[in-house]
């Protein structure tokens, strides 16, 4: 094990050494990778040498998530405490799902989410556990309201003309999961939102009502914290009163942006949260921890149970229920992602959590201020969000973000609005200084100055077709 972690020294220091010069790796066409890579598996062994030849060759081609000049995807940046945790939780090993097997990581996991619970400021009742992703995470939700309204689903599957709701602008994993689940795909039902992406909780009441009336059984409400595009923020406070009235469950995927729990500034953007059923985020995303690390909680833990419990008698065979998490785990065996977010936490305290997500906002202030300021600009994006919406010199944005992508300048995308289309920049890694958030601008305009030459705003109106 020594060798490798020597040779996983030397692999490390040469990428850190060159994503400092090469912020952005060259592009390379899906279709030349098996040309341009030796990814090939054949009978024969090879010597160690060409082995970390080819592990080097890989490793230096494949795309740099945590530079100053990756912004394409709602996480980055490398938290070196966090990162700490990660590898010792691959050294150890731990499946999440006994007392027996994960000891003290147990712990760790309950340490987190207890903590979490109190934050939102919720009792003993309450717990939670960790899922491969947002998705996942959403989709534990949507289990749970579906059983908490009718327990005999899981024996003996949907039978009732059940429906969710969600507003348009919320994530692609909601119509996903219905499917999943058994609710359907054409059960989703979809609410309007107003200027600035927020659901209207008025178009909501109307929808659930309509629904009751028409026979459906409403089982869940999704109220998202941080749209996938604008970062938006659902009313909570308004959203939990038509669940209230209708006896509807209540999940806030907060996957982008739920980590704003940990901010007296930004907290505010989920006032309410006490009164829901269930609440996700990822530290993968604000807090930066390496993915995946997604966390749900419940107010009341029985419904974890009710849903996801299941006897195993050659698995359970020691220890009270409570520390046996795979009692609560939509999976059986379960990697510790618990331990990079507590091994950051411990570190900085909540306090670093704090300064980490008001960090991200200021970045974000930043941005919206120089996008301004510069008659170039159109800013398409609100305050208090960390996506930050633009158009440059109106250029069309999917044209404009491919080719910085292509020419190995800026990673970063674009994503629409009602009828808006435009690059979607977005400062959630910690890591990065006002300066960097500048010089994202400066390689843009730079870029744009060369490779268009001498435009004029004229010379690209969006033709719609
Ligand atoms: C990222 C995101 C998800 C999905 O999370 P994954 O970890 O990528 O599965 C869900 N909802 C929202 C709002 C997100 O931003």
């Amino acid at each position: 094990m020594e060798k490798a972690l020597a040779v996983f020294q030397s692999i490390a220091a040469e990428l850190l050494a060159d994503e400092k010069v090469n912020p952005v790796v060259d592009y390379i066409p899906a279709d030349q990778l098996f040309d341009k890579l030796d990814l090939s598996l054949v009978d024969q062994p090879i010597d160690d040498e060409t082995h970390l030849k080819k592990l080097k060759e890989l490793v230096m081609a494949t795309p740099r998530t945590a530079t100053n000049a990756f912004f394409n995807q709602l996480y980055g940046g490398r938290n070196e405490k966090a990162v700490l945790g990660e590898l010792l939780a691959v050294l150890m090993n731990n499946s999440m799902y006994t007392f027996k097997a994960a000891g003290a990581q147990v712990g760790v996991e309950k340490a987190v989410l207890r903590k979490v619970c109190e934050i939102i400021g919720w009792d003993e009742k309450s717990d939670g556990t960790f899922a491969t992703g947002g998705s996942m995470t959403n989709f534990m939700s949507m289990l749970m309201a579906r059983d908490a309204y009718n327990g005999k689903v899981r024996f003996d599957g949907v039978q009732q003309k059940m429906t969710v709701y969600t507003s348009i602008e919320s994530h692609y994993s909601i119509p996903k999961n219905a499917s999943f689940s058994g609710i359907g795909r054409n059960n989703v039902r979809y609410i309007p939102v107003n200027k600035v992406g927020e659901m209207n909780p008025v178009e909501l009441d109307k929808a659930i009502a309509k629904d009751l009336a028409d026979g459906f059984h409403p089982v869940m409400v999704n109220s998202t914290a941080g749209t996938t595009v604008l970062g938006a923020f659902d009313n909570v406070e308004e959203i939990s009163v038509v669940c209230k009235k209708h006896n509807v469950w209540m999940h806030v995927d907060g996957a982008y942006c739920g980590s704003v729990i940990f901010s007296k500034k930004y907290k505010h953007h989920l006032k309410g949260l006490e009164n829901v059923d269930s609440f996700s985020f990822n530290a993968h995303k604000m807090i930066g921890t390496p993915l995946t690390c997604s966390i749900i909680v419940v107010k009341d833990k029985q419904n974890l149970r009710n849903s996801f419990a299941n006897d195993a008698e050659y698995l359970y065979q020691t220890d009270e229920d409570d520390f046996n998490p795979g009692k609560t785990s939509l999976q059986c065996g379960r990697r510790n992602d618990a331990l990079k977010f507590w091994t950051f936490w411990k570190s900085v305290g909540t306090q670093g959590l704090e300064k980490m997500v008001d960090h991200q906002f200021s970045l974000a202030d930043t941005a919206r201020e120089y996008v301004r300021n510069h008659p170039d600009y159109e800013l398409f994006s609100f305050d208090d969000s960390i996506a930050v919406c633009f158009k440059y010199k109106n250029i069309p944005s999917q044209e404009l973000c491919t080719k910085l992508y292509e020419k190995a300048e800026l990673m970063v995308s674009f994503g629409s609005f009602q009828e808006d289309e435009f690059v979607r920049f977005v400062t959630i890694n910690a890591q990065n200084s006002h300066d960097d958030i500048l010089l994202f601008f400066k390689r843009l305009e730079e870029f744009v100055a060369e490779y268009y030459g001498e435009l004029k705003e004229s010379d690209f109106v969006w033709e719609e077709c």
